[in-house]
């Protein structure tokens, strides 16, 4: 799915659904984007127009696997960069620090990729052989910490 249309689902379908410290900033940003792009439901029905309200009023949110990234670069923990061809910076998806980072919003489908995460660590850390103590410490904070931030996304604190 391409990113317009990705946006334009994430409004109609997870309007409610947001959650994490850029949730309402996602939400104010998507609903502006829908509204300009004159569709009223998540159907396309026009993807010139689509492309070009994306290219006029990019939303600047970005949608991934673990978080969508509500695009401020004065709060990006990536290092964002300013591609050949443009003049605004973009975020760096592969630099991502979602537990950390305030530009992060979740829906269901994040939380749900971040959970199988933090279960695939806990399966490493019971099951052996034994890791070196340094990687097993690592590895261990990584899972509280994913478990933390899904804590405080779901009591809805920023
Ligand atoms: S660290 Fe992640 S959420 Fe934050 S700006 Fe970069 S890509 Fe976006």
């Amino acid at each position: 799915m391409q990113r317009g249309e990705h946006l334009l689902a994430l409004t109609t379908d997870h309007q409610h659904d947001l959650s994490g410290p850029a949730a309402h900033e996602a939400a104010t940003r998507l609903a502006e984007f829908h509204h300009r792009t004159g569709f009223t439901g998540s159907v396309v029905t026009d993807r010139h127009r689509l492309r070009r309200v994306l290219a006029r009023h990019d939303p600047e949110v970005y949608p991934g696997t673990y978080a969508i990234c509500v695009f401020n670069p004065d709060k990006a923990l990536c290092r964002p960069r300013i591609p050949p061809t443009g003049s605004r910076s973009v975020p760096v998806p592969l630099d991502c620090k979602p537990l950390e980072c305030k530009n992060v919003a979740l829906i269901a489908d994040n939380t749900r990729a971040l959970s199988a995460e933090a279960e695939r660590l806990d399966t490493r850390l019971r099951g052996g052989p034994v890791l070196p103590p340094l990687l097993h410490a690592d590895l261990k904070r990584r899972r509280d910490a994913i478990g933390a931030f899904l804590a405080q996304a779901a009591g809805g604190s920023e």
